[in-house]
């Protein structure tokens, strides 16, 4: 008797891990641990014998392959255990509407919270599936508790399957990848595969290749304090020097308010105000490296205006970098995406590839030396009372994991 994946990921939800930015342990809450540990024991007892949880929490495990061709790369499977700290995680209590008919579903614990396939094309295509959503209260955790559940049950279903060939398969389970830091301690030498994937996205077909490359600006301006009262003619206002600064920046393009796409953006988002000293923190985000600069060439020259208008004032430009374009990295192993697409179509699923407008872990890994786009696990409403999935995605995101295994077994 094997376990679907659906099982496994009711029983998931139900551990709160929701992580926690301003902790400093790793991982940043003990929920996460609970969940790793189980998840050590379920793979021990479907006989993956080497399953550890190392020192920061991390699990890897070995499914071992079934043929000896020599050639046949390892590649990986990888998913994220915490839930968002943006919203309840404690306290799940998921609900499954069998053959959903195509109706708004209301969440019993808080009616205000309804589901409207009108406002929701991907629940729309979902009628005759079983959709899962939480009570109202807390998210779901479909993101990632989806991906873990269905590489957990793809990895029983090729111990049971020993026909099905394939070589060495990696599984790896992570803490605080939604606070930024899944990628800090991952140990890619342990993990030893060519590639892996992340099963962290969206709907049905969804293959995640691409990522923003982002850096952080941050503008200071210098200004000069003296008592207000006695200030004529000596006093330069630092706050009014930044706040002309950030007016001059453009609106109608490269704002987030104003740019979907492949379009990049200057986003201010911190300020540090006194008169003496004011100090702006700008995100730069694009998806082509060389165009972060230039947009950061672009404030350096607002910046530099707004000095030059006032004597005496200055100021100081840092730049950090934060991340890249995954695109970047797989564009050097297109092969490793382009499996996905046949692993995809063979479970006749057309892919969707789409930018992802932020970073993932993946892109953290690609550049640590291990190339991993982002594949679908039926994640829908991320971060949200209204987070939902269903089984018969969970499944096609199985059957595309155990179709992967088998198509890396035949050379390029
Ligand atoms: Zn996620």
């Amino acid at each position: 008797m094997t376990t679907s994946a659906l099982e496994r990921f009711l029983r998931y939800v139900t551990v709160d891990t929701t992580s926690d930015e301003h902790s400093t342990t790793v991982p940043s809450t003990p929920g996460q641990l609970v969940l790793l540990r189980q998840l050590v024991s379920e793979l021990h007892a479907l006989g993956l014998e080497d399953a550890v949880q190392d020192a920061h929490g991390y699990v890897m495990a070995t499914v071992p392959a079934t043929i000896d061709t020599p050639g046949v790369p390892t590649i990986g499977f990888i998913a994220h255990v915490d839930t968002s700290p943006e919203m309840p995680g404690a306290g799940v209590r998921p609900i499954v509407h069998e053959r959903y008919g195509g109706g708004d579903l209301v969440l019993p614990d808080d009616p205000s919270a309804v589901l409207r396939p009108a406002d929701d094309a991907a629940l729309a295509r979902q009628i005759g599936h079983d959709v899962i959503t939480a009570s109202g209260l807390t998210l779901l955790g479909a993101d990632d508790k989806a991906g873990v559940a269905a590489i957990m049950a793809a990895a029983e279903y090729l111990v049971t399957h020993p026909e099905i060939p394939h070589g060495t398969i990696r599984i790896a389970f992570t803490p605080d990848e939604e606070i930024g830091r899944g990628a800090d301690h991952f140990d890619v030498a342990r993990f030893g595969g060519v590639c892996a994937y992340t099963l962290d996205g969206g709907g049905l077909g969804e293959l995640e290749c691409e990522s923003f490359s982002a850096d952080a600006m941050t503008v200071t301006f210098q200004g000069f304090n003296t008592h207000p009262g006695y200030a004529k003619g000596r006093m330069i206002n630092a706050i009014k020097l930044a706040s002309e600064f950030v007016s001059r920046l453009p609106r109608d393009t490269m704002a987030p308010e104003t740019t979907e796409g492949h379009e990049g953006y200057v986003h201010p988002y911190q300020v540090h105000a006194s008169v003496d000293r004011t100090s702006v923190k700008v995100l730069i985000r694009d998806f082509v490296t060389a165009a972060l600069q230039e947009k950061e060439r672009l404030l350096e020259r607002l910046a530099h205006d707004v000095v030059a208008a006032h004597p005496g004032a200055s100021v100081s430009i840092a730049v950090e970098e934060s991340y890249r374009n995954m695109r970047e990295v797989l564009d050097r192993w297109p092969d490793v995406v382009e499996r996905a697409r046949v692993a995809m179509r063979m479970a006749g699923i057309e892919p969707i590839e789409r930018p992802i407008r932020g970073g993932t872990d993946g892109a953290r890994l690609s550049f640590m030396g291990l190339p991993t786009p982002n594949l679908f696990a039926g994640e829908h409403n991320f971060h949200s009372r209204l987070e939902w999935t269903s089984r018969q995605e969970l499944d096609k995101a199985v059957e595309v994991i155990v179709n992967l295994c088998r198509v890396w077994v035949s050379p390029a």
